[in-house]
């Protein structure tokens, strides 16, 4: 049996470990990201000089011979259900008995104007970090847009290296949308005390680009314009769904699946009446049964369900 994960992160490093202590079975997991699993929540530590990329690496590097996991540091580009085959940019093809989606999320983008500027990023995988290096070399300002646990990330790795920061809250208060409003208030004051130029209930409206066509300002929802060198979209992340999409399963938020996590292409193989999405349409979010939730950003399962 040979079990094919794509997706090095938490996730699919979780479903090869699981799989190894219960079994035998041959398993191969892809990424393009990284040649090994890391920690994503240590990349801003990288960038603040505490740590280097190597120190982020949660197994040593014989980890994997010792546990029979073979890792393909490649791009699955799409799959085809019916011929159980992956196919990697590098023209390598995987046959699979199963199959682990595992491809996480990527940085929202809401059409702002100007979004798509040199300049302008998300802060998500190891190569958004490696660019942020780059955009952010001898810059005086950057804005970050959203009030999230990525914005004040951003905000703290910016503030480290002596770059001015402006941080866009759409909310009126820093996470007012999860902590009370004493705390979220404690939160601002501390931002503020950081001489952060936090401001509340402010939107991006635009970004505009400079005669170099890199971003030289944004303007705000409440018609400021704020000159920067750096823009830093942080207002949240989504369902990553390329590679279902680029195989034809069925999306909508995310990859719908049934209450076995399985995808559509269980029943175009097996035509049995497993497969029944149950999509909420609306909210979008889980009461916490994965039988009510129909979308799923996170592992997804070809074929079969777990042995
Ligand atoms: C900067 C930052 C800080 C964070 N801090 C915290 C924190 O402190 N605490 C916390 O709980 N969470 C934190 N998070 C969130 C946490 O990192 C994510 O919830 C977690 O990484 C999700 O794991 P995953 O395995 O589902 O997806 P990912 O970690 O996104 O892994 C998916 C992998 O699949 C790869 N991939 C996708 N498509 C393909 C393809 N077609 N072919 C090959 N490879 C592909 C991707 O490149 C990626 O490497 C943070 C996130 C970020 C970005």
């Amino acid at each position: 049996m040979h079990i094919v994960i794509i997706g090095n992160g938490v996730t699919g490093i979780t479903a090869a470990r699981f799989l190894r202590k219960g079994s035998s079975h041959k398993i191969t997991v892809v990424s393009s990201e990284s040649e090994h699993f890391f920690s994503r929540t240590a990349l801003m530590y990288i960038y603040m000089g505490h740590m280097k990329f190597e120190h982020t690496k949660p197994y040593e590097d014989f980890f994997w011979e010792k546990n029979d996991i073979t890792l393909v540091y490649d791009h699955a580009e799409r799959f085809d259900s019916g011929a159980k085959t992956v196919y990697l940019k590098s023209g390598m093809t995987l046959s699979w008995d199963k199959l682990i989606i595992a491809t996480g999320s990527k940085p929202n983008k809401f059409g702002w104007p100007g979004q798509d500027l040199d300049g302008v990023q998300g802060l998500y995988s190891k190569q958004d970090l490696e660019l942020m290096e780059q955009n952010t070399a001898g810059i005086k300002r950057g804005v970050i847009v959203g009030g999230g646990l990525i914005g004040i990330e951003v905000a703290e790795m910016l503030h480290s290296r002596g770059i001015d920061v402006t941080m866009l809250v759409r909310e009126s208060g820093y996470w007012n949308i999860i902590l009370p409003v004493e705390e979220s208030s404690m939160i601002n004051s501390e931002i503020r005390d950081h001489h952060i130029d936090l401001r509340l209930g402010t939107e991006l409206a635009e970004i505009h680009p400079g005669r170099d066509g890199r971003v030289a300002s944004v303007i705000t929802s409440k018609g400021d314009e704020i000159g920067c060198q750096f823009v830093a979209l942080t207002a949240g992340v989504s369902p990553n769904i390329d590679l279902a999409r680029a195989s034809d399963l069925e999306t909508g938020r995310g990859v719908r699946v049934n209450r076995y996590f399985e995808t559509s292409a269980v029943s175009n193989i097996r035509r049995t009446a497993r497969y029944r999405p149950h999509c909420r349409k609306g909210s979008g979010r889980s009461s916490g049964s994965i039988r009510r939730r129909g979308y799923s950003s996170g592992l997804f399962i070809e074929n079969t369900t777990m042995p």
